[in-house]
């Protein structure tokens, strides 16, 4: 399973919503895990569909599948750094995140779940969601003050 590169125009495009919840779904979650387990460097927390081709709104995070998924971001920021499988191999990307957001997601079978999380767990669905609007952790680097 190979992952894209930016800027691959796949990963620049806005992900589309998952309406067909058969057999290709699962195919999708199954190349996705097959995807984080098999990456040649770091220690990979979350991937998305378009990271390996396919411009479907889904990704992992943490082992969790996450399907169509909606987020609310907090006010309130913290800056860490990021990597990512889509850009150089062990490269640093300061971010400004939210502290934590507010998931509401389809699972593979397509019911609706809604969670909160925060810190570390709303850094990684943050990177991953950013994945399906066509954005990167390098396109998200900063490293001044955060926007108000
Ligand atoms: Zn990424």
């Amino acid at each position: 399973m190979k992952i894209l590169k930016y800027p691959n125009p796949i990963l620049l495009e806005k992900a589309k919503p998952v309406e067909d919840f058969g057999p290709s779904l699962f195919a999708l979650v199954q190349n996705l895990t097959h995807a984080i387990r098999n990456v040649e460097w770091g220690n990979p927390v979350g991937m998305a569909a378009p990271q390996i081709g396919d411009s479907r709104r889904v990704f992992i995070a943490e082992g969790d599948v996450y399907v169509n998924p909606e987020i609310q971001l907090s006010n309130q920021q913290d800056h860490a750094i990021e990597g990512c499988y889509s850009l150089e191999e062990n490269k640093d990307y300061p971010v400004w995140r939210a502290q934590s957001v507010w998931i509401k997601y389809q699972d593979i079978k397509g019911e609706w779940h809604e969670k909160k999380l925060s810190g570390f767990q709303a850094r990684v669905v943050q990177q991953e969601f950013d994945h399906l609007e066509g954005k990167s952790c390098a396109s998200e680097s900063q490293e001044v003050s955060p926007q108000q």
